[in-house]
């Protein structure tokens, strides 16, 4: 094995989509990754569950565990650790790259915005595509936290699409397009 490796760790199951984009995408060079290391980069269903410190206060390693999305957690995440699947990745540099939970609740009540829920606890603010104001006809939303986990394209179209209905709120008409 090289003693350079690159690891794509995620706790969620491998979606469709991102099938379909490794199919579609030459970018994304898994197979030259797995030729040139040995195996896939990437895992999934994987929980990050420590990091471990060399003791001079840099990450040293990557403990992780398995988990089970068949299994829901009462008031928990809709995932389950699955006992004896821990496992130690040796690692120098860790990238997190979280998100896809949805906008934060305490925002949304204070404003009077209602909030959809959806599976593996996403949730996201309700408005319309196009409209984009909410149960508060002061609040516009747009982008991940009206769509749920979405794409930057999308953010792009729809904040310009808030601003554009923002403008007709406030002036009564609008050219921005
Ligand atoms: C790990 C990961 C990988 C992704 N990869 C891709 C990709 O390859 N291609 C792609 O197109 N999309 C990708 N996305 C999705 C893309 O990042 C989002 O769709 C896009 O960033 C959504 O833009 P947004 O402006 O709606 O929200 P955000 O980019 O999330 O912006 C919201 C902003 O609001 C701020 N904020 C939150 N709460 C408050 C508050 N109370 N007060 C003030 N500010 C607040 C946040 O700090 C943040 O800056 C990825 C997302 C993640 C999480």
């Amino acid at each position: 094995m090289s003693p350079f490796a690159i690891r794509y760790l995620s706790v969620k199951a491998q979606c469709p989509l991102l099938r379909f984009v490794k199919a579609q995408c030459p970018l994304l060079r898994f197979e030259e990754a797995a030729a040139r290391f040995g195996d896939d980069p990437r895992a999934f269903c994987i929980q990050t569950a420590e990091f471990v410190d060399d003791g001079k206060g840099n990450v040293k390693a990557v403990k992780t565990i398995e988990v089970d999305w068949q299994v829901m957690t009462e008031g928990g995440p809709p995932f389950v650790p699955i006992p004896g699947t821990e496992k130690e990745y040796p690692a120098d540099l860790v990238f997190l790259a979280l998100g896809f939970l949805g906008p934060e609740h305490p925002v949304a009540d204070q404003l009077g915005v209602k909030i959809k829920e959806g599976r593996g606890g996403m949730s996201w603010y309700d408005a319309e595509h196009e409209k984009y104001t909410t149960d508060n006809e002061k609040v516009f939303v747009a982008g991940d936290c009206r769509r749920g986990q979405s794409l930057v394209v999308w953010a792009i179209n729809e904040g310009r699409g808030a601003a554009r209905e923002v403008d007709r709120y406030l002036m009564g008409s609008t050219d921005l397009p």
